[in-house]
């Protein structure tokens, strides 16, 4: 079980990115997502949250 970074949830399934991990179903919701929608938005944000500290680290 791995927390995912967007709903702050433990998950047993999802992908692995950088570092961090995503849950399916927020995968599957980031895919869907409309780009115009607040919630990808949000997606984004997280995603940013990664890659940054990433660069940091
Ligand atoms: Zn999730």
């Amino acid at each position: 079980m791995e927390k995912c970074i967007v709903c702050d949830e433990a998950q047993k399934y999802g992908i692995h990115l950088y570092t961090s991990f995503i849950c399916t179903d927020c995968e599957k919701a980031m895919i869907n997502t409309d780009p115009t929608d607040p919630t990808y938005k949000y997606f984004i944000n997280q995603l940013k949250v990664v890659t940054e500290s990433k660069i940091m680290s």
